[in-house]
């Protein structure tokens, strides 16, 4: 089975407010998820008719970014029969299977995708489709009822939908015009087997549909070091007088340190272990409030920024409170956001535990990320 899917992007979108394919969902534009469900699938070769004059666009924001650079984009028509026919006359000639998918259905799953084509390569043709839960009325132009369906042999249908190339081309022959390929299908008199689809594979039309961006994430960090005699106790970035210091790779702030972590969290990059490997001789003695700027360069370059941090120091001795404000300025400075956004607590372990015993100093942080 050589097949291959063609997406129908062209629609105007009237109802929405907005070009609905890229719109956002979750962070990624709706067009891209739907791909990248058609990828997950197993699909390679996917062509996607857009709005003429709209090729540029969607391939900076929706294909390269996203690394799908390989998708190739053929000019839609003025409806979706038509865009479909012009995505099909871009297919090369060894495909013999064509799955036809709506871009505004960016909650399908790769599972369903790979349903409807097995169920293509045993029957021919086959449609993802939902047995109805509302009842149908069949209204009269007076809007009253003129009929009420019987609803158990309703079915609503979805896509994907996939096809044999040689029914699905002498479906659009003759320039049929219809809302789904697989109702062009069946009018030749082909059977069309309906494949249960998901609930969840809704169709994004109003801008209700969306699953809005929150527009921010949160991250947590923790971290601990060993209190040793000849070390310098450096906390937030700030050097606090004390008989013994925490022993590390770096100058050892665990507050930085958890902060950092922190920012990574959010970001989705990992831990300052992976960035900053003990091993690697550039970290050694490091300063950690540059280790944090970087952190944050690093959670920019994903779009990510800093916007309040919430710290927590614990540490039997030395008294920490009167080096939090400094400890905060240092933070807020590297973090790029303002002093009263970042706070710094210290407690003690009260006397439990290694902490408690003065062995080590531990920090924990939450920071709140913004949408760059
Ligand atoms: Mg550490």
């Amino acid at each position: 089975m050589r097949a291959a899917a063609v997406v129908a992007a062209a629609g105007s979108s009237t109802r929405m407010g907005l070009d609905k394919i890229l719109a956002l969902v979750d962070g990624r534009p709706v067009l891209t998820r739907s791909l990248q469900v058609l990828r997950a699938a197993g699909m390679e070769r996917i062509v996607v008719g857009v709005r003429p004059g709209s090729a540029e666009s969607v391939r900076s924001t929706a294909l390269v970014p996203y690394g799908l650079d390989q998708v190739t984009l053929t000019d839609g028509g003025p409806t979706r029969s038509a865009t479909v026919r012009s995505s099909l006359a871009a297919l090369p000639p060894e495909i013999d299977y064509v799955l036809v998918h709506d871009a505004a259905r960016p909650f399908c799953t790769p599972s369903l995708v790979r349903r409807v084509l097995e169920a293509a390569e045993r029957y021919g043709a086959a449609c993802a489709a939902l047995p109805l839960v509302d009842t149908v009325h069949r209204a009269a132009p007076s809007g009253e009822i003129a009929q009420t369906l019987d609803r158990t042999s309703l079915w609503g249908a979805q896509t994907p939908q996939a096809f044999r190339r040689e029914l699905l081309e002498a479906a659009h022959a003759r320039g049929a015009e219809g809302t789904d390929d697989a109702g062009l299908v069946a009018a030749l008199g082909v059977a069309v087997r309906l494949v249960e689809g998901e609930r969840t594979n809704i169709k994004v039309t109003y801008p209700k549909d969306l699953v809005p961006d929150p527009g921010f994430a949160v991250g947590y960090g923790q971290d601990v070091h060993r209190l040793v005699p000849g070390r310098r106790l450096v906390l937030g970035g700030v050097t606090v007088p004390h008989d013994r210091g925490l022993d590390g790779h770096s100058d050892a702030d665990v507050l930085c340190h958890a902060v950092a972590d922190a920012v990574l969290g959010a970001s989705g990059l990992g831990d300052i272990g992976r960035h900053f490997p003990p091993s690697d001789p550039r970290w050694a003695g490091a300063d950690s409030l540059d280790l944090l700027r970087r952190c944050v360069e690093m959670a920019a370059a994903c779009g990510w920024r800093p916007t309040q941090a919430d710290c927590l120091v614990t540490a039997e001795r030395p008294r920490l409170a009167p080096f939090s404000e400094e400890m905060r300025a240092r933070l807020a400075d590297a973090l790029g956001c303002a002093p009263d956004r970042v706070n710094v607590k210290a407690g003690t372990a009260e006397g439990l535990g290694a902490l408690g015993r003065q062995e080590g100093i531990g920090a924990t942080a939450v920071v709140l990320m913004m949408r760059a």
